[in-house]
């Protein structure tokens, strides 16, 4: 514990630290250096005009954000957070597209599909059938018609890609933090996390979505951090995405959960399953998913645990 010899900031020392813009400048420039920097180094990166406000400045951040060693200034690990959320959400200029045709095929209907990102995250239309969820068209926007979801993505996502290849970056980012979710490690803060199902009773998709529930599926989970303010959910099968018995099925059609290139044929088989709720009390139902004529049929139980799984 030598290394800080600082007490730690409480959360609100720590913001007022970074309340500045000359700090924040500083940590940006250490971030992007790599290496540490020495006094003077780092000074003429900030090119300021006078060396008592920037020697002021330093001095609030080294301790928390910044460590001083014999070869100069360097973030520790504190401030290389500070400076990777800084640059997760750094974009040029618009960190929005409008719906934009990519190369994806429906999983409910196979007609093409199109992605829109705002609010930090890809949505998926499709251009054919009413979609997987009701949403409330928003007074005098657009429609949201044949809405199938939506990823979230931090705006850097965006960067140097096409549309195509901005959703197919989203599956990979949302998978790995639902596999996280799923075996009960918050994405943000790693404490952990508590999942809940829950159970639409009077489930009906007749019309593509449940007048119920609003949703496609009957089951459905909900996960929230025990810690931050992070929550997540959907599907009840995301809860079962961390489990080797389904992830050995995936992968053995050739469908790896985390490759960009894959994660199409994965949202097909993740996303397009049946549900049978066998009994209601205590909660048991079958999942089954297929892929090249296999099934897969998951018994799970009222913490969406597989109790048993069989391929057929
Ligand atoms: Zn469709
Ligand atoms: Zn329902
Ligand atoms: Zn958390």
């Amino acid at each position: 514990m030598a290394e800080d010899e600082t007490d730690p900031l409480s959360p609100d020392e720590a913001f007022a630290a970074l309340g500045n813009e000359t700090r924040v400048r500083i940590l940006r420039v250490l971030g992007e250096a790599g290496d540490p920097l020495s006094f003077s180094a780092l000074y003429d990166e900030m090119a300021m005009r006078d060396s008592g406000q920037f020697n002021y400045h330093l001095e609030k951040l080294v301790g928390h954000f910044v460590r001083k060693t014999d070869a100069g200034y360097e973030l520790d690990r504190a401030g290389r957070r500070v400076v990777e959320s800084i640059l997760s959400g750094a974009v040029t200029d618009d960190a929005s597209f409008e719906r934009t045709p990519i190369d994806e095929r429906c999983d409910i209907c196979g007609e093409p599909v199109e992605a829109a990102y705002k609010d930090g995250g890809i949505e998926l239309y499709c251009t054919e059938c009413d979609g997987r969820y009701q949403r409330r068209r928003r007074s005098g926007g657009k429609s949201d018609d044949g809405y199938l979801g939506a990823l979230p993505l931090p705006p850097a996502g965006l960067r140097n890609r096409s549309a195509d290849a901005v959703s197919r970056a989203a599956w990979t980012w949302t998978n790995l933090e639902i596999m996280a979710m799923a075996s009960g490690i918050c994405p943000r803060c790693s404490a952990p996390i508590e999942s809940q199902p829950d159970i639409c009773v009077d489930h009906d998709t007749e019309t593509d979505t449940c007048p119920s529930c609003g949703g496609y599926y009957a089951v459905s989970v909900g996960f929230e951090c025990t810690n931050c303010t992070f929550s997540s959910g959907g599907a009840g099968v995301l809860a079962m995405l961390s489990d080797t018995r389904f992830l050995d099925f995936l992968t053995d059609h050739g469908h790896n959960p985390i490759d960009p290139d894959s994660t199409r044929a994965v949202s097909a088989v993740e996303m397009n399953y049946e549900e049978t709720i066998i009994d209601e009390d205590p909660f048991e139902a079958e999942f089954t998913f297929e892929s090249d004529g296999e099934t897969l049929t998951l018994t799970v139980d009222a913490d969406l645990s597989i109790v048993e799984a069989v391929r057929e």
